[in-house]
């Protein structure tokens, strides 16, 4: 019998978006693995979707048609049947892209110079992202009047997504209105139609909630590139679970049983986490703090930190962190620049986080989108089985490395604002 094929081949423009999709993908059913950049060899995977993870965001656009494309090829030999380009719920660009440009590189992949069809939606329903006529909200508010008005790489000052858009793409946008789309797949399907007819090649769809994805989810069973936010995946399983080439009560979010120690690594000082940090402190539980200044003056923190954690591992989980509050982030950054303490920190905790897997932690928390790709570089990752959600947006993924001979890590990367207070202690009762 011959393998079954992935059905769904992903390119996401940041990593921590990538695994929100893949998180998406395997709520519905389908065994995602995430990989780290695109891979070098073309061993196949065994997995239902893939999501290659790159940071293309906002790097220049012809670094991100590059890329992509690189991606799209890689995915190709896997013998995917659909490509989805995925990009931010605050559909995150600057005028010069990289969302138009992408998309318009992988149109011209797949169906030729100025051909074919495509949509553009990066609504998110369940996380407050909703499209209507056109426009895109953050929960009660206009994109342009949210905080992302003041990005500081790609602030969004017009929540008209058909402007936006077409501002990025020589392809003709159209729209695909929420009446349409509240009225199925029949109509949604006629609609696109009708928009072809008048020389659009890309369009917006509005969706207010997760009916109007699984309505939009049938219209696009046979579109051959879909570009959205992570919302549209919950929409797309349903088809092949259809044809029969899915189960319809497919598990997805299985992985091998947890072994060994367990820990907690905390770069994140987004208020989420700094609460977790302080909910984990205040129970008494054991914690090592960071000092970015001993470690500029050439303190051995890593050795420090280890020499700490070591005897403790046996007896429960342990927390190491540079977490601070805000006034003392500053002062740390006025001291030794922005980005040079952000390096410093993320250096230090990803030699830790490699030291901690080589004592014997095979269960590991990683709090910080920036802090998570230093350690997931760290233990030199490849690939992410994608496992259980722990909250909205965060699962237990299972990777191997080599730092202990490739045996399993369960591993969870935790965008700094993500989580409930309690959501150190919440991770690895769920794994159990
Ligand atoms: P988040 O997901 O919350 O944005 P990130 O890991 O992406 O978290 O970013 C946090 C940044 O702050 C990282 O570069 C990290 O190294 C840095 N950092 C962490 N702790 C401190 C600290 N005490 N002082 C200065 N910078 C810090």
């Amino acid at each position: 019998m011959t393998r079954p094929r992935p059905l769904l081949g992903c390119i996401a423009d940041d990593f921590t978006g990538a695994t929100d999709l893949a998180n998406n993908l395997v709520r519905s059913g389908m065994r995602t693995v995430q990989t780290i950049g695109v891979p070098t060899d073309t061993q196949a995977i065994d997995a239902d979707a893939i999501v290659v993870a790159l940071k293309s965001r906002t790097i220049a656009a012809k670094d991100a048609i590059a890329q992509s494309l690189q991606a799209y090829a890689w995915l190709k030999t896997q013998g995917v049947e659909q490509i989805y380009f995925k990009y931010c719920s605050t559909f995150d660009s600057t005028p010069e892209g990289n969302i138009g440009p992408v998309t318009e590189a992988l149109m011209d992949a797949i169906h030729g110079k100025d051909q074919g069809f495509t949509i553009v939606c990066p609504a998110f329903p369940e996380n407050n992202r909703t499209i209507f006529k056109g426009h895109l909200f953050v929960g009660d508010m206009l994109l342009s009047d949210s905080g992302m008005r003041n990005h500081p790489l790609t602030p969004m000052t017009d929540a008209n997504l058909v402007r936006v858009m077409q501002s990025q793409t020589k392809r003709k946008v159209g729209l695909v209105e929420q009446s349409c789309v509240a009225a199925g797949p029949d109509a949604i399907r006629a609609r696109f139609k009708a928009l072809q007819a008048e020389g659009a090649g890309v369009a917006v769809i509005d969706a207010v909630s997760n009916q109007d994805l699984m309505h939009m989810g049938q219209a696009l069973a046979d579109m051959p590139l879909v570009t959205a936010g992570s919302g549209v995946a919950i929409g797309l399983p349903q088809n092949w679970k259809a044809r029969g080439a899915l189960a319809a009560n497919a598990k997805a979010d299985t992985l091998a049983a947890a072994s060994g120690y367990q820990a907690v690594v905390s770069g994140s000082c987004s208020v989420a986490t700094n609460a977790q940090v302080l909910h984990w402190r205040q129970r008494g539980k054991p914690a090592f703090a960071i000092d970015p200044l001993a470690v500029a003056s050439g303190t051995n923190v890593v050795s420090q930190a280890l020499d700490w954690a070591k005897p403790l591992l046996a007896q429960g989980t342990v927390l190491i962190y540079a977490t601070a509050e805000p006034n003392a982030v500053k002062a740390i950054q006025s001291q030794l620049g922005v980005a040079q303490a952000g390096e410093l920190v993320e250096h230090t905790l990803s030699t830790i986080a490699k030291g901690l897997v080589h004592a014997g932690v095979r269960q590991l928390v990683v709090a910080g989108g920036e802090t998570s790709g230093a350690v997931v570089q760290a233990l030199g990752v490849e690939r992410m089985v994608i496992g259980p959600q722990i909250d909205p947006g965060v699962p237990w993924t299972s990777v191997t490395s080599p730092v202990c001979n490739g045996d399993t890590v369960h591993v969870t990367l935790k965008s700094g604002n993500f989580g409930t207070n309690d959501f150190f202690e919440k991770s690895f009762t769920l794994l159990k």
